[in-house]
């Protein structure tokens, strides 16, 4: 007979997937152990842009303030030639554009530390915190929970939950412990010098600084206080060196003419090498992975933070019907809904590497449009991520055939204005909740008995006849709803459902294999 588990989630890891997915069970009231091997916070770079989507995310979590004070947006390219000539180009990350309908247009360039540091804020506000040095190094699971074993500095010690998700990057030792392969490619060519370097030499902070070589291009992005982030390929064939101040102080000397660029210190230095892996799913019994730990890919399209952020946020509300009682179908949709957006980036990562690979050892030209591919594309902005024909969402209202579709996520729209209000959809969506918008419509629907902590009803229409009006027109245009439409949003912000008011029965029935509407909206 084992104990009872006394913590409802522990999460392994705390680089940004674990730390999203703690504060959001934290503030959901869970009693969340986040545990991380190292014994002090990660101080390197590594990913260094954030998506407007992950920004919404960090947002509704309540962290986004401080990711806005440190990053930068539209960073452009000056390409240093080796004739002297400066030639500038716009930014790689491409914002987005209005259609989608965000209050975060701009990708932010911003170290991976800063976005942590973020989490870990807001962590400590929610009553959580981080477990520093303490290692996993041992996961059982039976019916009842999962028991971990952890290697601390003072010996060996168990801790019990009820789930574990394995947050722990591309080395994971969860995915180890529960017999999930990493199936996939290791690009032993396709490696990268990469590092935290200040400058003694003045370089302005405003652009992203590029030499192109023939030997292979030389970078350095601003990321913050005195802080730049080198980086450059190294090209198929060659040996690489070993990261060092001195070493890197040489690349620069050859490729960028000596006393040009004089680097002062490093905090961090690395080789990066890309692999292209992933697991075929993110779940065993009771045991989870996410972020780096299911799947790895390459830099190119900045997308291995922003994927993980977004992989804890689709968890985080399903875990919260799971431990109040909801069937453990529902877990499943989450490797469902997320499997293919890690193929997609996967494939596109890999295909983007590696036309900027192809080019490193360019001139400005075709170096400049190879990276500015890199920033090209919907999935850049994570806004494009959808879920539709996913089994939870619900396929249902044909009615629908223009604005965002059931499985989309949902548009910002402002200007709606209640009694004493007048605020954004965001405002409206933020927060543990589902939310309902019934479109100019006075009759009952039966969500109308739902726990207000579960799902927020709006009553939203283009006169005063609704509670709240869509005063600029905003959401009409947007969502393109039609009298007595139900939109559901869930509260991960994205579309469940769009019915016609009266059909709420048959989205029950279709949520009845999960058990999650029963549990988490109780509408009857
Ligand atoms: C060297 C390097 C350079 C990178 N450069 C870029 C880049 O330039 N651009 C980009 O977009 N992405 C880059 N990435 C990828 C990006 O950093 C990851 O996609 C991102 O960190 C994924 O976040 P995560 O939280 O899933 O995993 P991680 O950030 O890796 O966090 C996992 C955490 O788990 C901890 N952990 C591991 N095992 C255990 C255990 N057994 N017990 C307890 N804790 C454990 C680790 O110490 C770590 O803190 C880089 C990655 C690396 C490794």
């Amino acid at each position: 007979m084992t104990d009872h588990p006394s913590t409802d989630v522990i999460v392994i890891g705390a680089g940004p997937t674990g730390l999203t997915l703690a504060c959001d069970l934290s503030r959901r009231g869970f009693a969340v152990r986040i545990v991380e091997r190292e014994p002090t916070p990660n101080h390197a770079t590594r990913a260094k842009t954030i998506q407007p989507r992950s920004l919404e995310v960090l947002d509704d979590l309540g962290a986004v303030d401080h990711v806005l004070r440190h990053g930068v947006a539209k960073l452009p390219m000056r390409f240093h030639e080796s004739s002297g000539a400066i030639v500038d180009k716009p930014p790689i990350a491409i914002s987005a554009d209005d259609s989608a309908h965000t209050p975060y247009p701009d990708p932010l360039q911003i170290g991976q530390f800063h976005v942590e540091h973020a989490l870990r804020q807001r962590l400590e506000e929610l009553g959580g915190a981080v477990e520093f040095g303490l290692e996993v190094i041992g996961i059982e699971q039976d019916d009842d929970g999962v028991t971990v074993t952890l290697r601390t500095a003072d010996g060996e010690q168990t801790a019990r939950a009820r789930y574990v998700v394995g947050a722990d990057g591309g080395k994971s030792s969860t995915r180890k412990f529960i017999g999930l392969p990493l199936a996939g490619k290791t690009y032993d060519e396709q490696r990268w010098y990469i590092g935290d370097v200040t400058l003694s030499s003045d370089l302005d902070r405003d652009h992203m600084h590029i030499w192109p070589s023939d030997q292979g291009m030389l970078g350095l992005t601003p990321l913050g206080d005195e802080l730049w982030q080198f980086q450059s390929p190294i090209l198929p064939g060659v040996v690489p060196g070993t990261p060092s101040l001195e070493f890197y102080q040489q690349l620069f000397d050859e490729r960028a003419g000596t006393g040009n660029v004089v680097l002062a210190g490093a905090s961090w230095l690395s080789v990066y090498l890309i692999n292209v892996r992933m697991v075929a799913t993110y779940r065993k019994g009771r045991v989870l992975l996410a972020g780096d730990a299911a799947h790895v890919h390459s830099a190119a399209g900045g997308q291995g933070m922003n994927t993980g952020i977004q992989d804890a946020y689709n968890l985080g509300f399903k875990l919260d019907s799971i431990l109040n009682g909801a069937l453990s179908t529902l877990l499943d949709t989450y490797s469902e809904e997320r499997i293919p957006v890690a193929r997609r980036v996967l494939a596109m990562s890999t295909d983007k590497m590696a036309r900027a690979l192809a080019a490193a050892g360019s001139g400005e030209e075709e170096l400049g449009s190879a990276l500015a591919g890199i920033g090209d594309g919907k999935m850049n902005t994570g806004l494009g991520i959808h879920y539709r024909g996913a089994r939870m969402i619900y396929p249902g209202g044909s009615e629908v055939t223009s604005g965002p579709q059931p499985g989309d996520r949902a548009p910002n729209v402002t200007g709606l204005e209640g009694g004493r209000f007048r605020c954004g959809l965001f405002d409206l969506l933020r927060g543990m909740h589902y939310s309902l918008f019934v479109w100019d419509h006075t009759a009952p629907v039966i969500f109308d008995n739902a726990k207000p902590t579960h799902m927020h009803v709006h009553r939203i229409g283009p006169d005063r006849s609704s509670p709240i009006v869509d005063a600029e027109g905003e959401f009409q245009r947007v969502y393109q709803p039609y009298a007595g439409e139900l939109i559901l949003v869930r509260p991960d912000g994205h579309l469940l459902a769009r019915i016609p008011a009266g059909q709420e029965m048959d989205l029950i029935n279709h949520l009845a294999p999960f058990r999650s509407i029963g549990n988490t909206v109780r509408p009857y």
